[in-house]
C-alpha cells in the first residue's frame, strides 16, 4: 500500500505563510493498491480538491475514474471538499461514498450532498455528471475486491465516527481520528452528592472495555494515522469531551500495541509550522520512541508500507 497525504488538518482550513511546510488542508489521505492501478480516498476535507485535480491531470489520462470514498464522519472539515473534487462533473466518473450517519432520518447523501444546493453552492447535486452511489455503513467487515478488505470500528467522538482497517498483502494500515479515549461517565468523586459506588465502577469498566476494542483493532498496524490535535496540557486544560487526543496518549497507544509508524493527524489549525517542528523535537525523538516510528503528517508525505 502507498498513502498519500492531502489534508492533515483538522477542524478548518489554514492556509497562508504559517503553514506552508505542514500544509493547511483538512482531512484527505489517498490508499494506493496494485501498482496503483486501484485506490481508495479517506475522508472528503478540503484537501481532496487537490487530490481531484491531480487524478484529473493523471489517472483520467488511462480511463474514467472509479473509486471509493470512505468518510470516517459528517463533520464539515471531512467532506467540506466534495463540491471541490474535480472528477464529479466529468462524465463517466463512478463513485461509491461510505459513510456512518447517526441520525437515522438523514442518508449520508443528504449530508454530503446537501452541500451541493443553491443555498450554499451555484451547482446543484442532480447536475453532476458522475454515477454516485452513497452506502450508509456501520461497525462490521467489508471485502472491496482486489484482495482489500476493510473493517470499521465505532470511535468516541460528539457524532459517530469510524476508525477505518485496510489489509492488503499482510500489511495493515488504520486510521484512527477524529476520537478521544473513552472516560467513566459517572461521578468517582464520593463526596459527589450523585457518587454511586456501583455506577462509578461499572462507569470505569465500561471505559476500560471500550478502549480495549479501538485497542485491539488497530493493534499490529504498519502504519496508524492517529488524531493529535492537543497536547496533555492543553488536552486537560480545556479540551475534554471535543473528541480529539493527546499527542502523548496517542505516542503511548501506539507504542503498546505493537504499531510500526505512528503519523500524528488532524492538527489544530492554530499549529504553526514553527510550533509542529518544536513538537517535532520534543515528541519524536526515536530514542524515546522505540519500536514505533513518530511523526507528524504533512500535507505531500507519501510512505509505503
Ligand atoms: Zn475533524
Ligand atoms: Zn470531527
Amino acid at each position: 500500500m502507498k498513502i498519500k497525504f492531502w489534508g492533515v488538518r483538522g477542524s478548518i482550513p489554514c492556509p497562508g505563510p504559517n503553514t506552508q511546510k505542514y500544509g493547511g488542508n483538512t482531512a484527505c489521505i489517498e490508499v494506493r493498491f496494485n501498482n496503483n492501478d486501484r485506490y481508495i480516498i479517506i475522508d472528503a476535507g478540503s484537501g481532496i480538491r487537490e487530490f481531484g485535480n491531480y487524478l484529473v491531470s493523471h489517472d483520467i489520462k488511462k480511463g474514467p475514474i472509479n473509486t471509493d470514498i470512505l468518510i470516517t464522519h459528517t463533520h464539515w472539515d471531512h467532506i467540506m471538499g466534495f463540491p471541490f473534487f474535480a472528477p464529479i462533473y466529468i462524465p463517466n466518473t463512478k463513485l461509491k461514498i461510505y459513510g456512518p450517519v447517526s441520525f437515522e432520518n438523514d442518508t449520508l447523501k443528504d449530508i454530503i450532498g446537501g452541500q451541493l444546493t443553491y443555498r450554499y453552492f451555484p451547482v446543484r447535486h442532480a447536475e453532476l455528471s458522475a454515477k454516485i452511489e452513497y452506502i450508509d455503513i456501520k461497525e462490521g467487515q467489508f471485502d472491496l475486491g482486489d484482495g482489500i478488505k476493510l473493517s470499521t470500528t465505532y470511535l468516541n467522538h460528539p457524532v459517530l465516527c469510524l476508525g477505518y482497517r485496510l489489509e492488503f498483502q499482510n500489511k495493515v494500515f488504520c486510521t484512527a481520528y477524529d476520537t478521544e479515549p473513552f472516560k467513566n461517565l459517572f461521578s468517582t468523586d464520593p463526596n459527589d452528592p450523585y457518587y454511586d459506588e456501583i455506577m462509578a465502577q461499572e462507569g470505569e469498566k465500561a471505559a476500560r472495555d471500550e478502549n480495549n476494542r479501538v485497542d485491539k483493532f488497530l493493534e499490529g498496524s504498519d502504519l496508524l494515522v492517529y488524531d493529535a490535535q492537543y497536547t496533555q496540557e492543553e488536552y486537560e486544560a480545556a479540551k475534554i469531551g471535543w473528541g480529539h487526543t493527546s499527542i502523548e496518549y496517542a505516542i503511548k497507544f501506539s507504542k503498546l500495541s505493537g504499531v510500526k509508524r505512528l503519523a500524528l493527524f488532524h492538527h489544530d489549525p492554530m499549529r504553526t509550522d514553527a510550533h509542529l517542528d518544536e513538537l517535532t523535537a520534543k515528541y519524536c525523538n526515536p530514542r524515546n520512541t522505540i519500536n514505533t516510528e513518530v511523526f507528524f503528517a504533512r500535507e505531500g508525505m507519501e510512505i509505503e508500507i
